[in-house]
């Protein structure tokens, strides 16, 4: 169990998968509709996109049936086709969404099997509870908890009723984390070629009081957690993810 709040300060902790409990849930499916790759960039040469930015409850249904064909084919395009692709999803996607390249929208679809634990993550980057879990998570006044349907056929009885997590992003990275001779982000696109330290030590000033479980801004590979979050799982006895508490600065 997580101590209790030192000095008024809120602990924060990473969420990943559980693999000691023997549940053996596997999902084969992927979002709807994605934002394509961006080819290299002429400078820096970075290209592609992060699926890990994912908006599951963005519906793109009423796109043209031509854009929608775009918005399914990951094969990288010119820079100008990204941002154009950019601002056409940007009334449907939160005010606070990050699109970029290769973000994820609407539900996973595909088909699923095994058994579920209360929480599920198959990566770190995505988050799925049962749906009696996320309510009895949202009547223990845990924020920050919009859960999205899936399209996904599972197979056998009893199949679980999942929901994905759209998660707002906030946290950066404290500078005592990062390499001291990092270089500046590339002049044309912007990439700052950041690696995910580890460990991660977090900028206490960038993180959220509105929210218990959110995206990392400057990592969106990994899903923090309040220890109110944290607190909330262990005394509902929910599992099938484990928590590691990060240093803030
Ligand atoms: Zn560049």
């Amino acid at each position: 169990m997580p101590a209790a709040a030192e000095r008024g300060t809120v602990k924060f902790y990473e969420a990943t998968e559980d693999t000691s409990l023997g549940y053996t849930g596997n999902l084969d499916a992927v979002h709807r509709w994605g934002l394509p790759g961006v080819q290299p960039c002429p400078t820096c040469r970075a290209g592609g996109g992060s699926p890990s930015l994912a908006y599951p409850c963005v519906d793109l249904c009423s796109l043209p049936e031509s854009e929608l064909k775009r918005l399914s084919n990951p094969w990288p395009v010119p820079r100008e086709e990204s941002a154009r692709l950019i601002e056409l999803i940007r009334p449907f996607a939160p005010s606070w969404a990050v699109l970029k390249p290769g973000a994820q929208f609407g539900p996973r679809t595909g088909s699923g099997s095994g058994r579920f634990g209360p929480l599920f993550m198959q990566n770190s980057w995505s988050l799925y509870l049962r749906r009696e879990a996320l309510e009895q998570l949202q009547a223990a006044g845990i924020r920050g908890l919009q859960g999205c349907p899936l399209s996904v056929r599972f197979r056998g009885k009893n199949p679980p009723e999942l929901l994905e997590l759209q998660l707002e992003l906030h946290g950066r990275f404290h500078p005592s984390c990062l390499p001291p001779d990092r270089k500046p982000p590339c002049p044309t696109c912007g990439n700052d070629r950041l690696k995910v330290p580890e460990p991660i030590v977090l900028d206490a000033a960038s993180l959220p009081d509105s929210v218990d479980v959110f995206r990392m801004t400057d990592a969106w590979t990994v899903i923090l957690v309040t220890e109110r979050f944290v607190e909330a799982v262990q005394r509902l006895g929910l599992d099938g993810v484990t928590f590691r508490e990060l240093e803030t600065r």
